[in-house]
């Protein structure tokens, strides 16, 4: 099929504020003789008028020419093969363009087949992922009528939603993406096949929905994707426990600490949250919850210990049994929980000693309290207290040989 072109007056994508290091990876793919274009998540960004978080190129090239033709490049992958080319700290993706199967239901195993530029779209997954830029006519080329679709601010999967979801369930999490980040209007077929085949998650590999959770978290719009994950019946597949406390009264405390991320990762040059610090966010409502039910609710007091083991068993039950938590995520996070009842203990009348553990993350307990502040903004001068030392305690710290921060000698690590 011939696709659609669209020339630079039609699209109006200004060329020049397109990654200098993306042009020059084209460019040089095209000296060489290869076809190189802008795919996917760019392209679609540029089109919406926001700016790219990264580039992505498809290339008619092999991946054993494209390291050839650039120094800096590295490939990776083990099924299939992609080369990163490094600028810095930047990384450009150039993949070979490669075939899918878009017929087949059964779950994709294999992904290593190369293809033409037209089956390299086909098996992307929504209409305004599929179209590629060519920086050197400056034209969008378009095989999957996403164009229009873009213009319409429309969300529609490219094939049968039904297959491709089967195809690959992380999709179905994709579509309530789309939906959260850009405000689009979604297909009703894609709708209708995400309620039929939403217990289809449970067989995706749980890291790569894990690292779209995480990446929702830091997305500025992580409470309205949880919503919908909440509405869709999807959290209810991979997190049971945490879906069930949305549904009870304190469990709107979750969206109002959603919020407050999503707010904060607005402003500008505001800097990022640690992702433990973001799913301590996403979980602390229910952590509160249990809690009260098990000792302040029987007129009972935890003590740091019962709390730490509390934090332990929280995670586990919010996060399996689908996903296999991360033990350094999980250790911070639990350290982030149980450092905020050393800071604001359950008894008002106990005077807590400001003292800075040597913890070199210690900025993530103090980034949630900040947090909490928010919601609560009694809280407030224990956290100026809090920081403040903080602050001072990281000015004159003398280096030792190694280079490491220490001004005393170091402790076991509690957590
Ligand atoms: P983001 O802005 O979050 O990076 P993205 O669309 O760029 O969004 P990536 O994970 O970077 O997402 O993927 C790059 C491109 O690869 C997508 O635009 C899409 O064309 C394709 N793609 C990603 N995931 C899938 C999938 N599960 N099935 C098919 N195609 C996919
Ligand atoms: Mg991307």
């Amino acid at each position: 099929m011939d696709p659609k072109t669209y020339s630079k007056e039609e699209h109006g994508i200004n060329v020049d504020d397109i990654d200098a290091h993306a042009l020059y990876v084209l460019d040089k793919l095209r000296l060489a003789g290869h076809e190189a274009y802008l795919v996917g998540g760019g392209v679609r960004d540029l089109l919406l008028g926001i700016k790219p978080k990264d580039y992505d190129i498809s290339t008619s090239a092999k991946p054993e020419e494209v390291k050839k033709i650039f120094r800096n490049c590295l490939l990776i992958g083990r099924r299939f093969r992609l080369a990163h080319v490094r600028f810095g700290r930047k990384i450009i993706e150039v993949a070979t363009f490669r075939a899918g199967d878009t017929e087949n239901e059964s779950l994709i195993v294999r992904d290593n087949i190369f293809g033409t530029p037209e089956e390299d779209v086909l098996r992307r997954d929504f209409t305004i992922n599929g179209l590629f830029y060519d920086s050197e006519k400056e034209h969008v080329i378009d095989f999957v009528e996403g164009y229009p679709d873009i213009k319409k601010r429309f969300l529609r999967t490219i094939g049968q939603s039904f297959v491709r979801f089967k195809q690959d369930p992380v999709r179905m999490i994709r579509l309530l993406k789309f939906i959260a980040r850009f405000g689009l209007d979604a297909d009703t077929e894609a709708r209708q096949a995400l309620l039929e085949c939403r217990a289809e998650i449970l067989k995706s590999a749980q890291a790569r929905v894990l690292e779209e959770l995480l990446r929702m978290l830091e997305s500025g719009s992580a409470a309205p994707f949880f919503k919908l994950m909440a509405e869709h019946g999807l959290l209810e597949q991979i997190m049971p426990t945490l879906a069930e406390f949305l549904e009870t009264p304190e469990g709107g405390d979750v969206y109002s600490y959603l919020e407050e991320l999503d707010r904060s990762n607005h402003e500008p040059h505001h800097p990022k949250y640690a992702r433990p610090t973001l799913v301590t966010a996403f979980i602390f409502p229910l952590f509160e919850a249990r809690l009260k039910t098990r000792f302040l609710d029987r007129e009972k007091k935890p003590h740091l210990g019962d709390i730490f083991e509390e934090a332990h068993a929280l995670i586990d039950d919010a996060f399996k049994p689908f996903f296999i938590f991360p033990k350094r995520i999980r250790a911070q996070v639990t350290s982030i929980l149980v450092n905020q009842y050393r800071i604001t203990p359950f008894d008002p009348k106990r005077k807590t000693r400001i003292r800075i553990p040597i913890d070199p993350d210690f900025f993530q307990t103090l980034d949630f309290l900040k947090l909490r502040v928010a919601l609560k903004p009694t809280l407030s001068p224990i956290y100026e207290q809090w920081s403040e030392a903080f602050e001072k305690g990281e000015k004159p710290i003398p280096r030792s040989s190694s280079g490491t921060k220490r001004n005393r000698p170091r402790r076991r690590k509690k957590s």
